[in-house]
């Protein structure tokens, strides 16, 4: 938001992070297969077997609006995403930021902040980061004169349920209303005085929304989560601004639910179903203050049909490199891996 912040001038951005190898990964000897070559590109080394068994990788390049490592830390990814748009919904638009990714890839890390042993600190995560942010802009000279009153709300899509992280998980309804705008109905709304305020809220549906993990319905990772910061001018009941901040629920593979009982199966179709919607919707917008924060899982060879999947074709492109550079490091990062010996699966 100062001078020399990044400015998002696409209408839909789309930004990957890494997450690093985890201790479980390290354990199987699975191998880190993507490389982060610039900002905005990164190299999947996919591992192929010739016929005779010949053991190489495969380089496939793809380009995003930005790419971050798996060194980066919240607050930069935030700087770099969501931070752009705070200013969007100052100045009467309607801002979305998703996480998208296999469970396991950092969406709530990334979302609702970093986790130490079982705490998060909601201060951190992108939630928390635009909270702050909304707060600094209400007494920001330009805009104090609109005299904003912030709200927040917090809710979960199961399937085809919607329940209020801030209501004990009340079930609401979503009706099209008379000018066939979406509405979650009897949805809580609270006004918040001050940011502390909101990281409760924070806290209050997130626990809400983990806690009920044993019970079938209520797993985490198989709904989407939605937490809104919404600007109104005061005295006016007209949305003056609003910012969506979404978990989305896993884009686990297909494959992966054979094994699992039918109740999985269903939730597996439910979120591939929304998903593709979601998708549908993105394409049929691109309005101005839309953004996708796609956090994908980057790690271990078995997804790598995965991470080329969920990428758009059209995102695709094919980079004008240097080739023998490509291959330099290619081979680098061959010998690499080819040291650690590790089985293809
Ligand atoms: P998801 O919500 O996508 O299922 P989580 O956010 O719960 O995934 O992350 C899974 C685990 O990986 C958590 O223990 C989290 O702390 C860890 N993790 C995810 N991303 C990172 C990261 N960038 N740096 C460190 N740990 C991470
Ligand atoms: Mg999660």
């Amino acid at each position: 938001l100062r001078d020399g912040d990044p400015v998002i001038e696409n209408q839909i951005s789309v930004c990957v992070r890494k997450r690093p190898i985890n201790d479980k990964e390290r354990r199987r000897k699975e191998v880190d297969v993507i490389s982060v070559r610039t900002k905005n590109q990164l190299i999947v080394h996919e591992p192929k077997q010739k016929v005779d068994l010949t053991k190489y990788l495969e380089n496939q390049q793809f380009r995003f609006d930005y790419v971050f490592d798996d060194t980066c830390e919240n607050e930069l990814v935030y700087r770099f995403t969501a931070k752009p748009l705070v200013k969007t919904i100052f100045e009467g638009g309607m801002a979305t930021c998703f996480a998208y990714g296999q469970t396991g890839s950092g969406k709530t890390h990334t979302m609702g902040g970093e986790f130490k042993g079982k705490q998060q600190n909601f201060k951190n995560g992108i939630y928390g980061l635009v909270a702050q942010d909304v707060f600094r802009l209400l007494s920001h000279p330009k805009y104090i004169k609109n005299n904003y009153i912030v709200s927040a709300s917090f809710f979960e899509i199961y399937g085809k349920l919607v329940f209020d992280l801030l209501a004990k998980k009340q079930r609401l309804r979503v009706l099209e209303d008379g000018k066939q705008q979406v509405q979650v109905v009897g949805l809580t709304e609270r006004v918040v005085a001050k940011v502390e305020h909101v990281f409760e809220l924070i806290q209050k549906g997130s626990l809400e929304r983990t806690s009920g993990q044993t019970s079938a319905n209520s797993n985490s990772s198989r709904s989407h989560a939605v937490f809104q910061i919404i600007l109104r001018k005061s005295g006016s009941r007209h949305v003056a601004g609003k910012f969506s901040l979404i978990d989305l629920a896993g884009n686990e593979r297909g494959a992966d639910n054979n094994k699992s009982n039918r109740q999985t199966r269903i939730e597996g179709a439910d979120i591939n179903k929304s998903l593709l919607a979601l998708k549908e919707c993105i394409r049929a917008l691109g309005r101005k203050g839309l953004i996708c924060l796609f956090v994908k899982e980057l790690i271990a060879s078995d997804n790598l049909d995965d991470v080329q999947n969920t990428i758009p074709e059209d995102e695709i492109a094919e980079e004008n490199m240097d080739i023998d550079e490509e291959l330099a490091r290619a081979e680098e990062k061959r010998l690499q891996i080819s040291s650690l010996e590790w089985e293809l699966r």
